[in-house]
């Protein structure tokens, strides 16, 4: 295909050279630059300003190299400081792009990817992750968007639903497949421009996320230049379930500031409400429904301490599954319990009732409770050993998950990178990989949505140009993925049984 105007158009971008991000902070950050937004931010508001103030940069680690992975306390501050400052849509604005579009957009050294990645770093441009097809979301080898690749260039034709960004972004980062069929092989990112010819937004039929700029996009024969692919072809979708274990843990790191202020609010609310001689807060009743609310919310605070590392250093998935449904069931019960008991005022415009609604995408987006439960079922085994290695205590051997479980290695955070947190202690498997589920014996090959998924003992099939996925496996001892996003190991390790966590 000859490259269009268009493509070249958009391949090179003139004068959209970025400058370099500002420095992030080296230590605490004071959020000012939050601060100076209104309260009605939008989510493009809040990028810009987290750019300029280098607080995305703040988020990863090796001094805010995207590539070497979010920094997970940072992370959860400066979700935890917009959760404080802003509406929900707003901070899911910011959240999938920190999490999920910018590492995935990292997985690509070149000059295209890398330029685009430093603008986003630096808030002067948005990417959009665009995976949820207009197919069911939770069925993502079904998606149908395609990407037409040629030796000249890719052709883009599809649709995609329910994006964040999607009004606002200037790129959206597409998956889409260039062959048919659900192999795991068959997906790759594409990076379109916003304004390429052919991209229609629109946005989604909601009041509730206005301001997270949710909407649809469609895809129509947009032509680019073949520096538009992100990654290998065919590492489209180990490279999304990989860093959509980011986003589940941003998803459980936000939930708890969520519930802890929503709580907070609550609790000014029963103290000051007048009941009786004294106030709603002296009821008993309320008083221990409160106090479940706060069990639930410390529980998901600790489960987070738990397994944060283990997610942010390793991709574990089967960390990441467990995170997101904790997430979305505290969530649920702790904004439903405090919706019900503001009582009417729960209704008023930008109240509890409003908040409530649109954390319920806290159990939908990023994983649905029930596919990342699944993923959770898949990983029984390796939890049930770490339990058992746990409770043995320092010394003692504990049953392994299949007889591949030894016991807590200490192996820690990988080298390189500047978050030596003591105690990860996970149990790995023999050979040293993390204890993701991936090697455990017990999960069924399947995608998301229960379909079987296509994977061959060989691993990717013939001719594909990827290699097998890397999901949660040690990363090379400087903490960077290889070039390419090819932190990968090779094809035969690799079962791939948990691609059903890895949808969104
Ligand atoms: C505000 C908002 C922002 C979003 N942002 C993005 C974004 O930035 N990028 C992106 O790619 N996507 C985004 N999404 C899409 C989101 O990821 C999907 O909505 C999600 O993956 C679920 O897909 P679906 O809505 O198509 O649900 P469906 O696939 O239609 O499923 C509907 C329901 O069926 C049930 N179900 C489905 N599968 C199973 C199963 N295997 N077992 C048991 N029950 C099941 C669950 O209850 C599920 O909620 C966003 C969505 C919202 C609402």
């Amino acid at each position: 295909m000859p490259e269009t105007a268009s493509a070249r158009e958009h391949g090179a971008r003139p004068g959209s050279q970025a400058a370099p991000p500002p420095s992030p902070p080296h230590s605490q950050p004071d959020f000012d630059a939050l601060d100076a937004l209104p309260r009605t931010a939008t989510g493009r508001e809040l990028w810009t300003a987290l750019g300029a103030a280098g607080l995305t940069a703040w988020c990863y680690r090796d001094s805010g190299t995207v590539a070497s992975g979010v920094h997970p306390d940072r992370l959860a501050r400066v979700l935890a400081a917009a959760d404080a400052r802003f509406a929900i849509p707003t901070t899911l604005s910011a959240s999938v792009q920190l999490a999920t579009a910018l590492p995935v957009l990292a997985t690509d050294p070149r000059p295209l990817a890398r330029r685009e990645l430093a603008r986003a770093v630096a808030g002067e441009s948005a990417v959009a992750l665009a995976a949820t097809d207009v197919t069911a979301g939770t069925d993502l080898t079904a998606l149908r968007t395609e990407a037409r690749i040629s030796d000249d260039g890719v052709e883009v034709h599809g649709a995609k639903a329910w994006i964040a960004n999607t009004t606002t972004a200037d790129h959206f980062l597409v998956l889409a497949r260039h062959r048919t069929g659900r192999h795991f092989t068959h997906f790759t990112w594409v990076l379109v421009p916003a304004d390429a010819p052919g991209v229609t937004v629109r946005p989604a039929d909601s009041a509730l996320f206005g301001s997270s700029g949710v909407g649809d996009v469609e895809f129509d024969g947009v032509r680019l230049g073949r520096e538009h692919l992100v990654g290998r072809t065919g590492m489209g979708l180990p490279a999304f379930a990989r860093h959509i274990a980011t986003e589940r843990l941003a998803g459980a790191l936000w939930g708890t500031a969520l519930c802890r202020r929503a709580l907070e609010d609550t609790h000014r609310h029963l103290t000051t409400r007048a009941h009786g001689d004294g106030t709603l807060w002296e009821l008993d009743a309320v008083r221990q429904r409160f106090a479940a609310c706060l069990v639930r919310v410390r529980e998901l605070h600790a489960l987070s301490r738990q397994l944060g590392d283990r997610v942010a250093y390793a991709y574990d998935t089967g960390a990441a599954a467990t995170l997101k449904a904790a997430a979305g069931a505290t969530v649920g019960h702790v904004l439903g319990e405090c919706a019900q008991l503001w009582g009417a005022a729960g209704f008023t415009t930008g109240g509890i009732q409003e908040t409530r609604a649109q954390a319920a995408l806290f159990g939908i987006g990023g994983g649905a409770t029930e596919v990342v439960l699944s993923a959770v079922a898949d990983t029984a085994e390796t939890i049930l050993a770490e339990l058992a290695n746990d409770l043995a205590g320092p010394g003692e051997d504990a049953p392994a998950c299949g007889g591949a479980l030894p016991k807590a290695a200490a192996t820690g955070p990988e080298q390189g990178t500047d978050v030596p947190r003591p105690g990860l202690g996970l149990p790995r498997p023999g050979g040293g990989e993390p204890a993701d589920g991936l090697t455990c014996p017990g999960g069924g090959a399947s995608v998301w949505g229960g379909a079987p998924l296509d994977v061959g003992e060989a691993g990717p099939e013939q001719g594909a140009e990827a290699r097998q996925p890397g999901l949660g496996l040690p990363r090379p001892e400087n903490g960077q993925p290889a070039p390419g996003g090819g932190q990968l190991p090779p094809p035969a390790r690799q079962n791939l049984p948990h691609q059903r966590g890895a949808g969104r």
